[in-house]
């Protein structure tokens, strides 16, 4: 679904945005799938993402098809109030498509969980009753789960330890380089220095810093929060962007864009694994050519699928009014990540094929079973 977006903007200036919402898969329930506020927003990349959503949920085997939603919008560039709008509008726009039953949204690149609880208020005005299940990561206040929002990162980590353990790697003292310091990155690097790892390189889309000794991610933390960005940390040495995908560590975490590894710098990488906290950080080319250099790559459907693991705990919660310990939710969901990297790894051997065409092959064979077992109507 294609949706114009009028804005009027603070100054009184009237804007046309343009939205999507894409609905991949539901043969095995509800359609899930984020919402993204970012300049290159198109039709093209939210179709991409509904598929991904799609093979997601059937491998980490919550009981969702695959969505994804997207406005073309420089959220920087625009108020808080603006934003509130856009989102306001965005979803009465979608609300047709959209509901507890049928598609369910959650925060994405550009979006949090304010942006949540705006679009779960538009959708219940338009219901004349509070609808908490329609959308996934709000605020604990408005039905959240407790450890929603750690969950992406917490998932990364959880399949990063099981990565680095099956190449043999002491994770106690183990390098890492993340790229992206946003909602799965920060709270990634975080977590893996209290597992015991050495942050050693980090970057965001204002500027990248590094330390061989260990970065201080708390310090980095609240220089994000006070400044915006990465840019102008005082306690570490400042480096290019590019270098943390090339940084010499045993762990590297691409958690910001599409295409960060590609054909042109992938022979310089020397990470011994690499986790994927975006979605499609690396290409196709370069897939290929890690599997040459021996870098073993966790594929996205499988690293970061904490966060729709966890969403789909906060809408049986929310479903249920009933709400669970933070401390459940984790386990329950490094549970369900543990078990997932299980299957994945032993198909890949199995068949001696890469995790990504196991988590894939695994994950579409799961559509099809649902598909196949619904057969066709009439
Ligand atoms: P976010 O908007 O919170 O953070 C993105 C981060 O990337 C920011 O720090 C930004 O400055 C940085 N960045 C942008 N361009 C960059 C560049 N060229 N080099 C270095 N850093 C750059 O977004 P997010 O929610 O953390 O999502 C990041 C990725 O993870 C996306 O691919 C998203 O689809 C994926 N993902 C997110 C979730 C989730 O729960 N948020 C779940 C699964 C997958």
């Amino acid at each position: 679904m294609s949706v114009s977006i009028p804005l009027r903007r603070d100054d009184g200036v009237i804007e046309v945005l343009k939205g999507y919402r894409v609905q991949h898969n539901n043969s095995r329930g509800p359609y899930k799938g984020g919402l993204r506020f970012d300049r290159n927003v198109d039709l093209d990349e939210i179709r991409a993402l509904a598929m991904w959503m799609t093979w997601k949920c059937a491998l980490l085997d919550v009981p969702y098809g695959g969505a994804k939603g997207g406005v073309r919008v420089d959220p920087r560039r625009y108020s808080t109030g603006e934003i509130e709008r856009i989102t306001r509008r965005y979803t009465s726009e979608i609300a047709p498509v959209i509901g507890p039953n049928h598609d369910i949204p959650a925060p994405d690149v550009g979006t949090d969980e304010n942006t949540m609880a705006w679009m779960m208020d538009t959708y219940s005005v338009g219901r004349g009753h509070t609808v908490l299940g329609v959308v996934t990561g709000k605020p604990l206040d408005v039905g959240g789960s407790l450890g929603r929002s750690a969950s992406t990162s917490r998932g990364v980590v959880a399949i990063a330890l099981e990565a680095l353990r099956h190449v043999g790697i002491d994770s106690a003292g183990a390098t890492a380089a993340v790229q992206g310091f946003g909602k799965v990155g920060r709270t990634a690097a975080r977590l893996m220095q209290e597992e015991g790892l050495r942050v050693v390189a980090v970057s965001d889309a204002t500027g990248a810093v590094a330390d061989p000794d260990g970065l201080d991610v708390a310090a980095l933390e609240s220089h994000v929060d006070d400044s915006g960005g990465l840019a102008a940390f005082p306690f570490a040495k400042s480096i290019d962007a590019e270098d943390v995908l090339t940084a010499n560590v045993d762990l590297l975490v691409p958690a910001a864009v599409e295409g960060a590894i590609h054909a042109g710098n992938v022979q310089q990488v020397r990470a011994r694994v690499i986790v994927e906290g975006a979605n499609g950080p690396v290409t196709a080319e370069a897939d290929k050519a890690l599997a040459e250099l021996g870098v073993l790559v966790v594929p996205d459907i499988l690293a970061n699928a904490g966060g729709v693991v966890v969403s789909y705990f906060e809408w049986v919660q929310a479903n249920q009014s009933y709400w669970w310990s933070e401390a459940e939710v984790n386990d329950k969901l490094v549970d369900r990540m543990q078990r997932a990297w299980r299957l994945v790894t032993s198909y890949a051997v199995e068949h001696a094929v890469s995790l990504r065409l196991a988590a894939t092959c695994l994950a579409v064979e799961r559509v099809y079973k649902a598909h196949a077992a619904r057969g066709l109507y009439p």
